[in-house]
């Protein structure tokens, strides 16, 4: 990659306090890389102490530099949300405080090497991934969990669809990050509630909102791990919804060993017919694991793809249904199915080791949450903040969240009614609101 864009964050709880950088990189010479949701291809994430917001902005800046150059681009272009830091890189404005003029001599000096480069100022909004890569280095890390973590051209490529090793930590005494490569990958495909949003039509703040973690597929999570037996890295989708094939494409999804589902709700299924591109790649009848009622549900409504009939790569998806009595195996994983109300509509969640993944939920039966304890990560739905007949709402995921003390929880499907930095500032720690791409590791045990 000879020529990079570059966007870098600094975060700070108080100023000074606990601070960290978010850099993400992208090859400028791919279609759309200079659009605020293109995906990077290499990103640093790291907590870098206790330091001010001005400092962490450099700090930033600067590893995106020694990245872009360890990768070997000749031209950095970088696109920044701090002024301050744009016309000081440029030698418009003079640095005056003490403590940042070694560090912007340092960016330059960086910088001469490259053969060209350039640093602009971009709104915030515009910054969204730099942001959340720098929030969640420091959640992370206040969390103990390792202080750098940097992903590398090769390491994104090969998580999309291999999983060999997606993260290392490299730079600046760095940490392993479950380097065994045991360790669980979830990427939120999509966060959405049924219409997604933008909702058509609609000209909410939300719906119009420039922040890309405002805008949601519909809800779907891709697990992605290594059999240990045969060392080879597995994939399982669960709900293959309506925007399946936009969000395989967007995060370069090669294979796929299964699929599960929650409930028969088209924004949860509209996506099977689309599980024919894996079943005619890899010449293969897919599994696809459901509850007994919803089994019934896909039988009526995609039996062409379930009886069995048409053999892959002859115009339909080639799938076999599975039921969970409870539990569903994929590969060389184990998958409980666990009954949820939503609504009337007979519907489940699914959990595998230290991960649970609950949408639609409008309430947990005391049954269910016995089979959710010692979660490390439970990724919930929460539609809004008003109550809602077949959802629960933000205050009673939070609730069900305290009922069942995972290390981590993450909030899915949610609607127009919430603004990702509004409802990311109100949540207690250990909660993230979820958006589209959003990634996280679990470590095995
Ligand atoms: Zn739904
Ligand atoms: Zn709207
Ligand atoms: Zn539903």
């Amino acid at each position: 990659m000879r020529s990079l864009i570059g966007r870098t964050d600094g975060a700070c709880r108080g100023n000074p306090g606990p601070a960290s950088i978010g850099v993400a990189l992208y090859d400028a010479s791919r279609d759309g890389s200079d659009r605020p949701d293109a995906l990077p291809d290499a990103t640093i994430s790291a907590a870098i102490g206790t330091t001010t917001n001005n400092v962490a902005e450099w700090k930033a800046v600067i590893s995106a530099i020694e990245l872009a150059a360890e990768l070997g681009a000749s031209e950095l272009r970088l696109l920044l949300d701090s002024k301050l830091v744009v016309e000081q890189l440029n030698g418009r404005w003079r640095v005056r405080d003490a403590k940042l003029a070694p560090l912007c001599d340092e960016a330059r000096a960086r910088l001469e090497r490259f053969t060209t480069w350039s640093a602009s100022h971009v709104p915030r909004e515009q910054n969204g991934q730099a942001d959340a890569l720098a929030n969640e280095g420091l959640d992370r890390a206040l969390r103990g969990g390792p202080a750098w973590v940097v992903r590398r051209p090769d390491d994104v490529a090969r998580s999309r669809g291999t999983l060999d090793r997606a993260v290392d930590g490299a730079v600046g005494g760095a940490e392993v990050l479950e380097a065994d490569g045991a360790a669980t990958r979830l990427t939120l495909l999509g966060t959405g509630a049924s219409r997604g949003v933008p909702r058509v039509g609609c000209r909410c703040e939300v719906c119009l909102s420039k922040d890309a973690r405002n805008q949601r597929l519909r809800s779907s999570l891709l697990l992605e791990w290594r059999d240990p037996e045969t060392e080879t890295s597995c994939a399982v989708v669960i709900d293959p919804g309506m925007d399946l094939r936009q969000q395989a494409l967007r995060v370069g999804l090669q294979r796929l060993d299964g699929a599960l589902i929650t409930h028969i709700h088209v924004d949860h299924t509209g996506g099977i017919d689309e599980l024919r591109a894996y079943t005619d790649a890899q010449e293969a009848v897919m599994e696809v694991g459901a509850g007994p009622e919803t089994c019934v549900e896909l039988m009526r409504r995609w039996e062409y793809a379930f009886d069995g009939r048409t053999a892959p790569g002859h115009g339909i998806p080639a799938l076999r249904l599975v039921e969970a009595r409870p539990h569903v195996q994929i590969r060389s994983r184990t998958f409980e199915a666990i009954p949820l109300v939503h609504g009337r509509r007979p519907a489940h969640g699914w959990r595998s080791g230290g991960v649970a993944y609950l949408t639609d939920v409008s309430s947990v039966a005391p049954s269910s949450r016995e089979r959710l304890k010692g979660l490390d990560t439970l990724i919930i739905s929460a539609l809004r903040d008003l109550p809602h007949p077949t959802h629960q709402t933000v205050e009673e995921a939070l609730a069900v969240i305290a009922a069942l003390e995972p290390r981590r929880a993450i909030l899915t499907h949610l609607d127009h009614d919430l603004d990702y930095q509004e409802l990311s500032a109100r949540l207690p720690d250990g909660v993230l609101a979820g958006f589209d791409g959003l990634v996280v590791e679990v470590p095995a045990r």
